[in-house]
């Protein structure tokens, strides 16, 4: 049962690496994380790719924030088909289960919103607005993040964040991508977007992302994500505070 040839892939994965990326690498892993996760595509129906060693509290710790996630990274374009229309009201039943009075928290002032952008409200496509600030949204989105930069920095590096590393993030909804308010500068950064694939399944409509890293030391990692066309984040890991270049914006998760 042992001999390398009939271990499973998560043996195989747990073997390349024992310990879970996501609580600072010293904790034994015993299951596969995926980042971003199945709940987050059409159908839960997800390439293979992005598979990282956890602990069972890890994977845990992020179940409720992503169906929150799940259901924002949906509102737009909005969903299309019947059986998209279906699993959108499952997960957003789903979302309120799991964290009472989400759907509440996102009701919004319309008129206010559309008074607040002026000019700039002709630049959107649609004036559906949400409200992704209150606390529900906003611990649910930086649980999500923290973890994803976290899995990210370690698909391209082969580090684990240790304790006392921290992952900023910076988060961008579709209106800041229409009305311009996204960091361009730092964008121009990143490379083309990648996304999941398997054969000629793609997913670059619902997920791509795309990283760069400190070449020599390994000890920092920047990526850009973004999930449909409704959310985009922009995300810093470092090994320590001190990496953290000067100028950085986004609120600072300590591992
Ligand atoms: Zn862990």
């Amino acid at each position: 049962m042992t001999s390398p040839g009939n271990l499973t892939h998560t043996q195989r994965m747990l073997a390349a690496q024992p310990f879970c990326v996501f609580c600072g690498g010293t904790t034994q892993a015993t299951t596969l994380d995926h980042m971003p996760s199945r709940v987050l595509f059409d159908g839960k129906h997800r390439p293979k790719g992005l598979e990282f060693s956890s602990c069972q509290p890890c994977q845990d710790s992020t179940r409720k924030a992503e169906t929150v996630f799940a259901v924002l990274s949906r509102f737009y374009p909005e969903p299309t088909t019947n059986t998209q229309r279906a699993e959108f009201q499952k997960l957003l039943r789903a979302a309120e289960r799991h964290n009472p009075g989400f759907m509440r928290e996102m009701e919004t002032d319309q008129v206010g919103h559309l008074h607040r952008l002026g000019n700039e409200a002709a630049l959107l496509p649609s004036w559906n607005f949400l409200n992704v600030s209150g606390p529900i949204c906003t611990d649910s989105i930086s649980a999500f993040s923290v973890k994803l930069g976290l899995a990210l920095h370690y698909e391209i590096t082969r580090q684990i964040v240790p304790k006392g590393g921290v992952v900023v993030v910076a988060r961008f909804s579709n209106v800041d991508a229409f009305t311009g308010d996204m960091p361009k500068a730092a964008l121009t950064l990143f490379g083309e977007g990648q996304t999941l694939e398997m054969g000629k399944f793609r997913v670059a409509d619902q997920f791509e992302y795309s990283s760069v890293y400190a070449g020599d030391t390994m000890n920092m990692s920047a990526h850009f994500a973004t999930f449909r066309m409704s959310m985009a984040l922009l995300l810093l890991a470092c090994h320590s505070e001190a990496d953290i270049p000067q100028g950085v914006h986004g609120d600072r998760f300590r591992v």
